[in-house]
């Protein structure tokens, strides 16, 4: 009998971990496993907003996939997964390739959803990946240069769209750049602008009281202009069109309205509902046999009618328990049902503070700031152990272009 094929699609929070997972428990010989991600570098998606205001060099943000991967149990192939053939168990890339599997884990993230407003999917920038990001921050650099030729004050009024968790974490990185960018190109700093659009009528929309209360007045303080109950009706390369009547003359549309799954999964030939696809307790994909699928991608109900959020969280989570899973298929074994336990959920606002609840306990301030490092620190020990986390808070966190 030849060695079966285990294939992984997306080398994120889900597909790495699984990788690790795989590779200590994995007999030698017992399985042939193959990760298969669009670039050679993994991105760690909880940061890319310092990506998108240039707080955090690119050496902090990516980390090359090979060297991550610690055996040769795990081999990483680059390519940009276009279809799965279900029936005749292959992978097709869009070179052409094809990787046949038995075991098959889909961790292919999310996309951003626009939700059809005229202009945003064109004009806007997203926070989806480090290339998405590393635009923003080079568009912004853009401006800046420009408006030292023109004075055109739309090139300094930098909107974000979305007063949710990663609008939030954006804004408040944005009000930790602009300073230094300032300087770096002999502007006054009194000449730009943030400006936060949100539909909803206060920032952090499901957060608590206290949260918001902490949100609203650390970035009132800092001169940002919060639009709550506002929405997006349009938006050009130079202006954006709110539903108060105002036409903002501004260059820069940060889109975080929303996310859903990579959009590639409703094209595979599986049932999706809300982009994602749906899995069982054993993060199984309904009526296609040996397929699992977990993070972004998965919709995986909590209960009758709510699923699981798109969280960094719930993809590591369940990685930790996919691998071990896809071995006990393997071994003919009894597989294990999958729990979520909530830990907290940390946003931050820049460098220096942040606000959220751990374990129950509501935090602000600099000690969520310290908190929100702890939980990324946690992550680089998951994926690398005490050696990753030394390595990665050893780079000094300079900008770039
Ligand atoms: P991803 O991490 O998105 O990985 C998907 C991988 O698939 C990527 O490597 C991608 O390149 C690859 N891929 C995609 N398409 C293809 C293709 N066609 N072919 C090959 N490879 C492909 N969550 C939290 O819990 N806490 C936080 O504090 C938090 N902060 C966030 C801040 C920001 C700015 C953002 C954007 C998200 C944040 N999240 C947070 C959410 C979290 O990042 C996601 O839930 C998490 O990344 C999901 O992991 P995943 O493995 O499902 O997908």
């Amino acid at each position: 009998m030849s060695t079966p094929k285990i294939v992984i699609l997306g080398a994120g929070y889900g597909g790495l971990i699984t990788s690790r997972q795989l590779e200590k428990s994995l007999r030698n010989g017992e399985a042939e496993v193959t990760l298969i991600n669009k670039h050679d570098y993994h991105y760690i998606s909880t940061q890319l907003h310092k990506t998108g205001a240039g707080t955090a060099s690119d050496d902090k943000i990516t980390l090359h996939i090979p060297e991550l991967l610690k055996t040769d149990k795990v081999h990483f192939k680059k390519g940009n997964v276009q279809d799965v053939d279900f029936k005749e168990k292959k992978v097709r890339l869009d070179s052409g390739d094809e990787i046949e599997y038995d075991y098959l884990l889909i961790s292919l993230g999310f996309d951003v959803t626009t939700f059809g407003i005229p202009g945003v999917e064109e004009n806007a920038f997203k926070i989806k990946s480090f290339q998405s990001t590393k635009a923003i921050y080079n568009h912004i650099l853009r401006q800046m240069a420009a408006y030292k030729e023109d004075s055109d004050p739309s090139r300094l009024t930098i909107a974000v769209a979305g007063a949710g968790f990663t609008g939030i974490e954006m804004v408040g990185e944005l009000v930790e750049a602009l300073p230094k960018l300032c300087r770096t190109y002999n502007i006054p700093l009194s000449e730009t602008r943030i400006i936060n659009i949100e539909a909803s009528p206060t920032v952090l929309p499901g957060f608590d009281q206290e949260a918001i209360k902490f949100t609203t007045n650390y970035l009132m303080k800092n001169n940002v202009e919060l639009m709550t109950s506002t929405k997006i009706l349009e938006c050009s390369p130079t202006s954006i069109e709110l539903d108060n009547g105002e036409v903002l003359p501004s260059r820069t549309l940060i889109w975080s309205g929303g996310v859903r799954g990579n959009t590639l999964l409703e094209k595979l030939d599986l049932p999706t509902s809300r982009g994602r696809i749906p899995v069982d307790e054993f993060l199984r994909v309904k009526a296609v046999e040996n397929v699992f699928c977990i993070g972004d991608a998965a919709l995986f109900m909590k209960d009758e009618k709510n699923a699981l959020p798109p969280t960094a969280q719930v993809a590591i989570q369940q990685a930790e328990l996919c691998g071990p899973n896809i071995i006990a298929s393997l071994r003919g074994e009894t597989l294990k049902t999958f729990e979520y336990h909530h830990k907290g959920t940390v946003a931050s606002i820049g460098n220096k503070a942040a606000v959220g609840k751990v374990f129950g306990l509501k935090i602000s301030g600099t000690f969520a700031a310290v908190m929100k490092q702890v939980i990324e620190a946690r992550y680089l020990f998951v994926l690398g152990g005490p050696s990753l986390v030394i390595k990665q808070f050893l780079k000094i966190g300079k900008p770039y272009s």
